[in-house]
């Protein structure tokens, strides 16, 4: 992909599919730095930027309908990214999860609250945390999740709650995302825990911040008034390579650009590319990911406890969790009001997708309100959404066909930045830190000498 001579002189014209906070983010360090040497241009789809991170506004109530999102990370740079589009429009909180068990709420993560479980169930934790002795290595999730916090904790709470919320069987996940990503619990703390002395686990998520305005929309605010080259509506459906660049076209206009950031889901930009490979096609369909549904409600008076989330291992509740946006922010609500978000993971071909909204409210109003968490008759405001791309499975194939399919697009020249385009398992922090570095790699010197980079091993 070598410019004519001529044509160096011009400014080279980036491309940037889609237009959540990854695609923003590659676009808005682009043009802080070096707009001069480039032009940018982001072609989302829908009429509004954000993907995952798109906030409904109605009737005084603030909802994230890809689910509940809050900011947080080990890494300071990116929280210090997010924290700065926000100009001051932040709180910062403090965590205050619980795990709905036989009944009763315990302290999150579970490990970290085994003296709320009936006695006899914090026993069998302790016991079999300390008695936990195995010959081999796990080879897949289950194993590790025994191998790693015993029988009592992997059966009672997280064998089930992460097959809940991963929709799979968690002896037929791969390992390699776990270490690191799952953390391990010092013994002391578990056994501080049992006793009923105050311990804190995932420490890196104990304190968050969360807009105080806007939900978290108003990260991608933050970015989208900085960056007018947006084209929104704009669905990519086709791309093409020639001699000097790529054709995108959504079937009505066609765009061209010397280069191309797929932000995209890795699904909508194969099909939009010519003559795939059999290989490719095949590993493509290997790859599982789950949908989202997000049933929102608003209720009268403002007595709910002031948890920001609840996690349900059991199975006969479909949601999975329950986050309370009126905690995170006073602002998500009208003065007297409370709000809650309930999660439900789930696929497209599960009858379910296709559930009537309505019946959808029922069922979660009822599972609420059979636990006692809310009373039916204060509900006041309820929606549903769904989000067709919401959690990567990492299958025991999954290493195998993403570097197929991810070999096939670098050897096209095209960069892949993005949870559901890189398809891994990334928060919004990992999504801004690679959001960073693909724009610095591609202001580096190199790329002004030839516009011939293209995407390296790695
Ligand atoms: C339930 C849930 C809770 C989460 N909670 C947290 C949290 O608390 N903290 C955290 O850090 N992270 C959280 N995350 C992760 C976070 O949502 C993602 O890391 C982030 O939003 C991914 O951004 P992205 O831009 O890579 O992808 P996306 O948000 O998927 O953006 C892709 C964009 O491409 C557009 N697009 C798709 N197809 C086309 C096409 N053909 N043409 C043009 N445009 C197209 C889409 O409309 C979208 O705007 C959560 C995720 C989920 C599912």
């Amino acid at each position: 992909m070598f410019l004519k001579k001529k044509d160096r002189k011009r400014p080279m014209r980036i491309g940037i599919l889609g237009g959540g906070l990854t695609g923003l983010t590659v676009a808005f360090c682009l043009r802080q730095k070096a707009s001069q040497r480039f032009e940018v241009e982001v072609l989302e789809k829908d009429s509004e930027c954000g993907g995952l991170l798109k906030s409904l506004v109605k009737e005084g109530f603030t909802f994230d309908y890809g689910g509940a999102h809050i900011i947080y990370s080990k890494d300071k740079n990116s929280i210090q990214f997010m924290l700065d589009l926000l100009r001051g429009n932040y709180f910062r909180k403090r965590r205050n999860n619980k795990i709905y068990f036989k009944g009763r709420l315990v302290k999150y993560p579970f490990e970290n609250g085994l003296a709320d479980l009936p006695k006899q169930d914090n026993f069998e934790c302790l016991f079999s945390y300390l008695n936990n002795h195995h010959p081999r290595k796990p080879t897949n999730f289950k194993e590790w999740i025994y191998s790693t916090f015993g029988k009592g904790i992997a059966e009672k709470y997280l064998i089930p709650y992460n097959e809940k919320v991963w929709n799979y069987p968690t002896e037929r996940m791969s390992l390699h995302w776990v270490e690191g990503r799952v953390p391990k619990p010092p013994v002391e703390d578990v056994i501080k825990s049992a006793l009923g002395i105050p311990t804190e686990g995932y420490t890196h998520q104990l304190y968050f911040y969360y807009p105080r305005k806007g939900g978290i929309q108003a990260l991608i605010k933050g970015m989208e008034e900085k960056i007018p080259e947006v084209v929104r509506n704009f669905e990519v459906k086709k791309i093409k390579k020639e001699k000097q660049g790529w054709v995108v076209s959504n079937g009505k206009i066609t765009k061209r650009y010397d280069f191309l950031v797929s932000t995209i889901p890795i699904f909508d930009l194969i099909s939009a590319l010519d003559r795939v490979p059999h290989r490719v096609g095949h590993a493509l369909r290997g790859l599982r990911y789950n949908s989202l549904i997000t049933v929102m409600l608003g209720l009268e008076g403002d007595d709910l406890p002031n948890f920001t989330a609840i996690y349900f291992p059991n199975s006969e509740v479909k949601f999975n969790r329950i986050a309370f946006p009126w905690v995170f922010s006073g602002y998500n609500t009208p003065p007297g009001k409370s709000s809650l978000v309930a999660e439900i993971t789930t696929r497209e071909n599960d009858p379910l997708w296709r559930t009537d909204d309505k019946k959808i409210v029922q069922e979660v109003t009822g599972d609420l309100y059979r636990r006692k968490l809310i009373d039916k008759k204060s509900i006041c405001f309820a929606e549903v959404r769904r989000s067709k791309y919401a959690y990567i499975i990492y299958d025991q194939d999954y290493l195998k066909n993403i570097k197929t399919i991810r070999n096939f697009v670098r050897n096209l020249g095209i960069w892949l930045c993005g949870r559901f385009s890189e398809f891994e398992y990334l928060n919004m922090d990992a999504c801004v830190q690679r959001g960073i570095d693909l724009a610095k790699k591609i202001e580096g010197s190199s790329i002004m000498k030839s516009f011939s980079l293209k995407p390296k091993k790695g």
